[in-house]
């Protein structure tokens, strides 16, 4: 019998998860020949969070396990507890606001269990309910990261998604600290087959994710996954150094050619110091940005620290 691992990190979900928890095992208790246990991880949950993970755990003690932090980890640490903790044949990723429709359960399996594929995810095809400068942003985002890193990232991609133990192994085998899953899922290889489907809207409590939050993680997500900016910083510093020089040249015939002249202003001058003291602080900040993951990497912290283990 083959036995599937369900991850789910939940931070301050105390109402979603009553909701979430009968409407997966409506789906899985509908799948014949099928092991199910599930890894709840309480990201450092402010709320009631925990009491409902234990409720779950001593009602089904076999079925219902948790992991919890000692504090606000994030979802990536969460992702990674949970990926840690599991023991199916196979693993399946979803968030407990029933954003990631469990319908799609019997279809992943399906497809999983055919052999031919090492991981079906899933890909949200449009952004109803959603800030338009969110979707932008998004859009935009998806065009520069795959532009410029050798890592493909789906556009819409969720972390909704079933993998075969090989496939959780490798994700298990990056430690980075600085996790973007998204990356990571697909820096792994294997092959990957998407359902798309339709945005839907929490059941219940509200995303913390506000525009800026966004924003932050998809340039930590570029920082993890290309090193362009550190070339933009060396082309950068080589076109003011071009230019500096035709500058001098220009100053010197000026100089032979009408000795007499007077000097250029200095507004110019200034303008000019001002420009290039900029472009340097943006290349030292982009280097920075760098040194700071390897300062972090270097530590050798662990992802996450667990409270409570059932
Ligand atoms: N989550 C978490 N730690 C955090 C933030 C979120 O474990 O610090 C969980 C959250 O409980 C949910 C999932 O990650 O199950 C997705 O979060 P959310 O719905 O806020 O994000 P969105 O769906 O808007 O991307
Ligand atoms: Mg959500």
């Amino acid at each position: 019998m083959d036995k599937l691992s369900i991850v789910v990190p939940c931070f301050n979900e105390e109402e979603a998860i009553p909701l979430f928890f009968p409407a997966v095992e409506k789906v899985v208790n509908q799948i014949n020949d099928l092991l199910v246990e599930y890894w709840f991880v309480n990201d450092g949950s402010e709320d009631d969070t925990l009491s409902q993970l234990r409720r779950l755990h001593n009602k089904y003690p076999e079925r219902v396990h948790y992991v919890s932090f000692s504090r606000n980890f994030g979802k990536e640490a969460a992702l990674y507890a949970g990926l840690n903790a599991t023991s199916g044949d196979f693993v399946v990723v979803m968030d407990v606001d029933l954003q990631d429709p469990p319908e799609f359960l019997t279809k992943m399996y399906d497809s999983i269990k055919t052999g031919e594929y090492d991981c079906i995810g899933t890909r949200r095809v449009d952004r109803k309910g959603e800030a338009k400068i969110k979707s932008f942003l998004s859009n935009q985002f998806y065009h520069v990261i795959n532009k410029i890193s050798q890592t493909n990232i789906v556009p819409g991609a969720r972390d909704y998604r079933m993998m075969t133990r090989q496939m959780v192994n490798a994700v298990l085998s990056l430690k980075e600290y600085d996790r973007f899953s998204k990356g990571i899922f697909s820096w792994v290889g294997f092959k990957t087959k998407y359902l798309d489907y339709h945005n839907v809207e929490r059941v219940a409590g509200e995303t913390d994710w506000s525009t800026w939050k966004l924003f932050k993680y998809a340039m930590d997500g570029i920082a993890d996954f290309s090193q362009a900016p550190l070339s933009l910083a060396v082309w950068l510093g080589t076109g003011s150094f071009i230019i500096s020089l035709i500058g001098i040249i220009l100053v010197i015939i000026r100089r032979i050619v009408e000795p007499n002249s007077s000097v250029f202003g200095w507004a110019s001058l200034v303008c000019l110091i001002l420009l290039i003291g900029g472009l340097q602080l943006l290349c030292i900040g982009i280097v920075g940005k760098y040194v700071g993951r390897v300062y972090m990497q270097s530590k050798h912290r662990p992802i996450y620290i667990i409270k409570e283990k059932q």
